[in-house]
């Protein structure tokens, strides 16, 4: 057999689920029927020797076989990542009747294909925000690209970083949909064990224990810290923006000061302590502190009589 005038990588290979033995033989019937074969694609980049090939894995071995000649057409991509992307992409445009499993699967490793460039060299504290930023900007775009909500394409992403650990059997019955297992077991086989979510807010703030129907609200506190990371992402973003063309009017120091008294705001309010009045345990009448939810915040907590002695004491 004469050599190939591509190479086929077999990290790229694996992206592509292999054909079932029933679509092998439609696709070989149909070539020897019209004696014609779609093009494959390969695709070059700065520093790579020799092609390699990104579409038409299941029609080579067909041609070879039958001794057809395989065509192929070339792209050129700026680096190999790229070059991966294409394939992603090209899978969820071409191949119809994906199971929902190979659909998360890509849309997962475009999401983490996508978010790479913003990653990296750049350093420091605002850039991590800004960066955080620009990943929620990437996973939203392709939520949208997909119908989809941008939760799901981070979940898609978990699961496409599990998929890709498997070895390739079970990958392929992973995503054939054949191996019994629901996206969310594959996704949490692949992350390093955890202790589980309810034994993290088990205490507040002085230590004391967290009742069960408060612990959703412990956790919360979570996406008030994200949420305030934003907002000194904004402050970044207006400090640029006053200091751009178009900001001579805007008056820096005072936005600064508003945006920060908001981020004050939410964080102040957080849950932090187990409820001094009520201590989380629900009565005939309901808590005029906490409304029965068992938590308040540590300004609020500071005021209940005595603790603020034990304060000033500690
Ligand atoms: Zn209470």
């Amino acid at each position: 057999m004469t050599k190939l005038p591509f190479d086929i990588d077999p990290e790229i290979a694996c992206l592509l689920p292999s054909h079932t033995d029933e679509q092998k033989e439609s696709l070989r019937a149909e070539i020897a029927e019209h004696m014609h074969v779609d093009p494959g694609v390969v695709g070059t980049w700065p520093c790579l020797d020799r092609p390699v090939l990104l579409d038409g894995h299941g029609r080579l071995p067909i041609c070879q076989a039958e001794h057809l000649i395989f065509p192929t057409r070339t792209i050129k991509f700026e680096n190999r990542e790229a070059a991966v992307l294409w394939v992603v992409k090209n899978q969820m445009k071409n191949r119809r009747n994906l199971t929902d499993a190979q659909q998360a699967y890509y849309r997962g490793e475009q999401f983490l294909l996508e978010k790479k460039p913003h990653g990296g060299d750049r350093k420091g504290e605002k850039s991590k925000v800004q960066n955080e930023l620009l990943i929620g900007e990437t996973a939203k775009r392709i939520a949208e690209e997909h119908g989809v909500s941008a939760a799901t394409i981070r979940r898609d992403a978990e699961f496409a970083k599990a998929v890709d650990t498997l070895p390739p059997k079970e990958k392929e019955e992973v995503l054939s949909g054949k191996s019994g297992k629901s996206k969310e077991e594959v996704a949490s086989k692949g992350k390093p064990t955890k202790p589980p979510a309810a034994a993290e807010a088990v205490t507040d703030a002085e230590g004391v224990e967290v009742p069960e129907h408060a612990r959703l609200a412990f956790a919360a506190t979570k996406e008030i810290n994200a949420v305030c990371k934003q907002i000194d992402a904004i402050i970044l973003s207006v400090e640029e923006i006053s200091n751009g063309p178009g900001g001579r009017l805007i008056r820096f120091d005072s936005v600064k000061q508003q945006l920060k008294d908001a981020k004050g705001n939410l964080w102040a309010n957080r849950p932090t302590h187990v409820c001094p009045y009520c201590h989380g345990k629900k009565g005939k009448k309901p808590c005029e502190c906490c409304k029965d939810q068992g938590w308040t915040a540590k300004h609020i907590w500071h005021q209940t009589p005595g603790n603020n002695e034990k304060a000033k004491r500690a």
